[in-house]
């Protein structure tokens, strides 16, 4: 089972569940908005 954190995504605003540490200094992307920047998942 993988731990996941509560985060905002700095995208779309929403809260979101990533599988990472969020680090305060670093932008915050949920899975969608990841999939759309960066064009693969
Ligand atoms: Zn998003």
């Amino acid at each position: 089972m993988v731990k996941t954190h509560a985060a905002i995504c700095s995208e779309c605003g929403e809260w979101c569940d990533v599988p990472f540490k969020p680090k305060s200094n670093k932008e915050i992307l949920c899975k969608d908005c990841y999939k759309e920047l960066n064009g693969y998942y």
